[in-house]
């Protein structure tokens, strides 16, 4: 079994699979390019196969206190008139409800139980070159080379550094790169969010007559999440701190009619950040004989999708039994791969379809049609379910990977 595993990145996939890792008993060391105390990010969703994978570590009462659960999701019209609901899950499994928290929160909620389960991050630490050595290196095959010229070694490496990984490149210098959908995804937080936020544990889409934005508030701290999605033809820089929130409001702005509860949202919030959308549908290869991609290097979800989070934690869990499962890793990863290809692929090409639908003008279109008839009808008997098959998803932390 692998003793050491190094992991360059310690997002959320990095940081999942560090914490299963440790679960099963082997030595971890992360190393991330973000700073120890990086309160980043804004809103995250942890479906119920993200929760499910969780649990099958038993690492998910950490994120059950410190989220919120999402019971519904609903459509406002230009009028302020609900034009439509779902709910968030089916209320009929077993595997409760989508999970709502501040991404900082949820990185250093999994980071605490890694940590005390034996984890170690080093943080401010960036990789810029990563080898394997074919087993005659002192340290270990595998070598993470830092900036500075600092070496870390591991008997396996695991590449969990997100969209534009250098680890991927490093796997295959051929690799297809993520392809920029031409959309972007604006993500927001207000502490103290202006008149009629929606209520707790309802996610409310204000459609408007250029953009929509959707925003929940958080039941804990009474602050309101919100996102949107914008055209971005050319490739935008994403907002990272302070400093890139007023530009970004000033930017946002003309999308929203003036005097609408998005518009004031919008003007409140204290974080606005901006990620341009990509999508990786297929990537030829996974891994080398010690190197290993999780997470956003290996499969881009479109934000549509509401997957990112939830497949880095499957994919960090699944790797971590196949890991303990099978002592050489060449076959740790064949097994690994034959038990997520089919399904990140596929929950891929769903998130494609539904960015491609919210874009379509003539989709946008029809929808408003039907938005319309179902309101003269009053409609809506049975309110569709949000989720699908993907939610389905379960791991058996118990049983041997690949059987
Ligand atoms: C700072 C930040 C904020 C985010 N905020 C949100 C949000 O609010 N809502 C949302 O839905 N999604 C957010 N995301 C994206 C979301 O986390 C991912 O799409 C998804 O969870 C998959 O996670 P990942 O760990 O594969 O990738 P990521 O979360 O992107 O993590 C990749 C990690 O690798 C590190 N890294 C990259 N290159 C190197 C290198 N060469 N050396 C060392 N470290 C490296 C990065 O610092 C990062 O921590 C955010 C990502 C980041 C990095």
């Amino acid at each position: 079994m692998a003793e050491h595993v190094v992991i360059v990145g310690g997002g959320i996939a990095g940081t999942a699979a560090a914490l299963a890792l440790r679960t099963a008993g082997i030595a971890v060391t992360v190393l991330d390019a973000r700073p120890a105390d990086d309160d980043s990010g804004a809103v995250v969703r942890i479906n119920p196969n993200g929760m499910d994978a969780l649990r099958a570590v038993n690492a998910h009462q950490t994120i059950l206190a410190g989220s919120f659960p999402l019971v519904r999701t609903e459509r406002i019209g230009a009028d302020g008139a609900r034009v439509g609901y779902a709910l968030a899950a089916d209320p009929a499994s077993d595997r409760g409800l989508p999970r709502v928290l501040h991404w900082s929160q949820l990185a250093a909620r999994l980071r605490a139980v890694a940590r005390d389960r034996g984890a170690v991050f080093r943080h401010g630490v960036r990789v810029c070159d990563v080898h394997e050595s074919g087993g005659d290196a002192s340290g270990g095959p595998v070598t993470a080379v830092l900036e500075g010229g600092q070496t870390v070694h591991g008997d396996v490496l695991v590449g969990a550094d997100g969209v534009h990984s250098l680890v991927r490149r490093r796997i295959d210098a051929e690799a297809p790169a993520p392809q920029r959908l031409g959309t972007r995804t604006v993500y927001g937080f207000a502490a103290d969010p202006p008149r009629e936020p929606p209520p707790p544990e309802v996610l409310r889409s204000y459609l408007g007559p250029k953009a929509f934005l959707a925003a929940t508030r958080d039941s804990l701290s009474g602050g309101c999440f919100w996102f949107t999605s914008l055209p971005a033809p050319e490739p935008a820089s994403r907002g990272t701190g302070p400093r890139d929130v007023d530009g970004l409001r000033t930017e946002l702005l003309p999308w929203f009619a003036e005097g609408t509860f998005a518009a004031d949202l919008v003007r409140a919030s204290e974080r606005i950040l901006s990620f341009d959308d990509h999508a990786l549908d297929h990537l030829p290869r996974w891994s080398t004989g010690r190197t290993v991609l999780l997470g956003d290097a290996l499969h881009v979800a479109p934000p549509a999708s509401e997957q990112g989070a939830a497949l880095a934690i499957e994919d960090g869990v699944e790797l971590a039994r196949c890991l303990r499962d099978h002592p050489v890793p060449a076959e740790a990863f064949a097994v690994f791969e034959r038990l997520r290809r089919s399904r990140v692929e596929a929950v891929v090409a769903r998130g494609r379809l539904g960015t491609s639908r919210a874009h379509h003008p003539l989709r946008r279109r029809l929808r408003a049609l039907r938005d319309r008839g179902r309101r003269l009808l009053d409609w809506q008997r049975r309110p569709p379910t949000g989720g699908g098959w993907t939610y389905d998803h379960h791991i058996d932390w118990a049983a041997r990977a690949g059987g």
